[in-house]
């Protein structure tokens, strides 16, 4: 049997992908300070944090440095695709999440 993976929640998405990025704490990757200030998030649905560089004085958010930086899916669907890429087809992939590629 094939388990069926759902696609996660914006929400649930970020808090997992923070979970794993973060792990040791946040840190800025361009200089390597973990001395930095959270200053609240990018958008009201609370998907993406930003923070501040207290080292450097520059900013950056939790997908800075990442591949999820230019990401133009939602950061759920992203990780349904990353999951899937070599269980099912391009095909069904772009059907299961209603884009044409
Ligand atoms: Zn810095």
């Amino acid at each position: 049997m094939i388990l069926e993976l759902f696609i996660p929640a914006e929400n649930k998405a970020s808090k997992i992908f923070r979970s794993i990025r973060w792990a040791d704490s946040v840190y800025y990757p361009e200089c390597k300070s973990f001395d930095i200030y959270k200053r609240g998030f990018t958008d009201e649905r609370k998907i993406t944090r930003r923070y501040s560089c207290n080292n450097c004085v520059k900013d950056f958010t939790d997908f800075a440095g990442t591949i999820f930086a230019i990401k133009n899916l939602p950061l759920g669907e992203m990780f349904y695709i990353l999951a899937n890429q070599n269980k099912k087809s391009t095909k069904h992939l772009s059907e299961k999440l209603c884009h044409k590629w």
